[in-house]
């Protein structure tokens, strides 16, 4: 387009780029995946929009939303300093990946048949940087709270699963089992360490679910940060993003 418009300019690519890249502010944004379910709502209530006060309304709606997110953001980067830095504090960051499947085959009626599901469980040490990923086939667990609660344990770093996802475009999986050797290989340098779960593994945690206390209104889905101290065993102090 340049060189079309002006003809008699000799400039290189290499002065081009550099030219584009220094005094325009321009960036390719990545298509968004994984976004909330809710910043998914807010863009099709903003598309749908039938007025200005409408479309003010979710809009102040969607920047609050963001807000919180980044102050969850900051808080975690806080704590993780301090984690760094100080050896009786551990971070914890908890999550699960999208569901693998198998076997990965290609042929087309794969495509229109229920595949074999595979769940990971991911606990980061934001501190020390050790990733634990706990792993099992649908035979032998499900995935709601109860096994998810007797994996020994707010938020993994996206980026592990990132990794994880391009190992599985070279990775050829038949059988569940084989998901170990491509997470093993998805971080050569410190590889995230998988422990392979079996039914006796998972632990049934409603007794002791009936047994804890709750403050009134209390609701886990609110909270985002969860702390546990060595000196009251028995509480676990819990906030959400107003702070309450
Ligand atoms: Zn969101």
């Amino acid at each position: 387009m340049f060189e079309e418009k002006y003809p008699d300019t000799h400039v290189t690519l290499h002065q081009y780029r550099d030219a584009f890249r220094s005094r325009f502010n321009l960036k390719f944004g990545l298509p968004r995946s994984d976004i909330c379910q809710k910043c998914d709502r807010y863009f099709v209530q903003l598309s749908n929009a039938t007025s200005a006060e409408e479309t003010r309304r979710i809009d102040f709606e969607t920047n609050l939303h963001h807000r919180k997110a980044e102050q969850a953001c900051a808080v975690l980067r806080e704590d993780i300093e301090i984690a760094r830095q100080n050896n009786s504090v551990v971070v914890l960051c908890v999550d699960m990946q999208q569901v693998l499947f198998s076997p990965m085959l290609t042929h087309s009626n794969v495509f229109y048949q229920r595949q074999f599901s595979t769940y990971n469980n991911c606990v980061s040490n934001a501190g020390s940087g050790q990733v634990t990923m706990h792993l099992w086939h649908e035979g032998v667990a499900d995935r709601g709270a109860s096994e998810v609660a007797s994996l020994d344990t707010v938020f993994c770093p996206a980026t592990h699963f990132a990794l994880i996802e391009k190992q599985k475009r070279i990775a050829k999986v038949n059988v569940p089992f084989q998901w170990v050797e491509v997470i093993v290989a998805a971080r050569p340098t410190n590889p995230f360490q998988v422990t392979y779960m079996q039914s006796e593994d998972f632990k049934n945690c409603d007794t002791l679910d009936k047994n804890v206390t709750y403050p009134k209104e209390f609701k886990i889905t609110e909270a985002m940060w969860l702390k546990c101290s060595q000196n009251d065993p028995f509480s676990v102090m819990c906030e959400n993003l107003m702070g309450l």
